[in-house]
């Protein structure tokens, strides 16, 4: 393979630059040449590509978002689409290609595959939720952040006798909500992927406040439900303490990425490389263990897919990816 492309798609992560930069080097050091697409599968469509040389990617290890652009595209899940993409690959010279994104980018790198355009998947997102991947790229950059607010938050809720509920992202998943809450010292940490009770929240906050203690912090993850409508319902079961919401948002997907999504960014980076370099693609890289791992995309259970086709041509997620499980390793 003599010519490769990257591109970041879906939402954005800290960390993708990282992953670029590492694509563009290794290539270059492989003797290949490297493409931006701009803004996902959109900008492969548009013939929004450009030459990237070494210079290009100087300075962006550790700059958070991602410099090529993010943007979601839902026609490129049509075959129009994924065809009007790959004729302008076609246009650039383009035999392969890198995608940095979530479960949804991982399904369009399966169709450029299965259209002879290699490609392979990256775990970008701050959510931690995708298979394949103990760790996504901008996990760690988000936990951080969330960690340093909830820190911040303490203080203040401290000086008050307050109680605080600190919604925090994730989606679906409970991973941010379980890591920064852990780390943060929270009294109660919900995440949708275990039940339970608001009444034994307004016992534990009765009883900590009895203790003598002088604040309660409860990490909810925004899969659970936002940061009102738990207060309102911990209201309704009973609590009577001085609460407060704060909906930490956007700032956990922005900021300089950490050392450990830089460094699996750029591990990462080069493995996807070194497969394309091998002709393989329809595969995603992920990190297990410590080390790093590649499974098939699409395919059975048994050959460690990580997506399978039922039978009535519905896709179905192998091996659902659970909040902590790494935890308990
Ligand atoms: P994420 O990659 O973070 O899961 P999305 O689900 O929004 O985010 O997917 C990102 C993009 O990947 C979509 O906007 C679309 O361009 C492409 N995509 C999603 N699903 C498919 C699919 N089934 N086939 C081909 N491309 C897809």
């Amino acid at each position: 393979m003599k010519r490769i492309a990257v591109l970041t798609s879906g939402g954005d992560a800290p960390g993708m630059n990282a992953a670029i930069r590492a694509v563009v080097r290794k290539a270059i050091s492989e003797g290949m040449e490297v493409y931006g697409i701009n803004y996902g599968y959109a900008g492969m469509v548009a013939g929004d590509i450009h030459k990237l040389d070494s210079a290009a990617v100087g300075d962006k290890v550790g700059r958070g978002g991602t410099f090529l652009y993010s943007a979601r595209y839902p026609e490129f899940a049509q075959l129009e689409g994924q065809l009007a993409g790959i004729e302008q690959l076609k246009k650039f010279g383009i035999e392969g290609v890198v995608v940095i994104g979530g479960d949804g980018s991982y399904h369009g790198a399966m169709r450029l595959t299965e259209h002879g355009f290699p490609a392979v998947g990256l775990p970008g997102t701050i959510d931690n939720d995708i298979v394949g991947t103990d760790y996504t790229i901008g996990f760690d950059t988000a936990v951080t952040t969330a960690v340093d607010a909830i820190d911040k938050i303490r203080d203040t809720s401290s000086s008050h006798h307050r109680t605080f509920i600190v919604e925090v992202m994730g989606r679906n998943a409970g991973d941010i909500a379980l890591w920064a809450g852990i780390a943060s010292g929270a009294d109660d940490i919900c995440i949708p992927e275990k039940e339970f009770k608001f009444e034994n929240i307004v016992n534990n906050i009765k009883k900590g406040y009895e203790k003598g203690k002088n604040h309660h912090i409860i990490v909810v993850a925004e899969g659970v439900m936002s940061g009102a409508e738990f207060a309102k319902k911990l209201k309704e079961a009973g609590d009577d303490s001085d609460l407060r919401v704060s909906v930490l948002g956007h700032i956990q997907r922005g900021g300089q990425p950490t050392v450990r999504d830089r460094v699996i960014a750029s591990r990462m980076g080069a493995r996807a490389v070194e497969l394309l370099r091998d002709g393989i693609g329809g595969v995603a890289v992920g990190i297990h263990n410590e080390e790093l791992v590649e499974s098939p995309i699409l395919g059975t259970e048994e050959e460690g897919a990580l997506f399978s086709l039922n039978e009535d041509g519905g896709i179905k997620v192998n091996n659902p990816h659970k909040a902590g499980e790494e935890l308990y390793k």
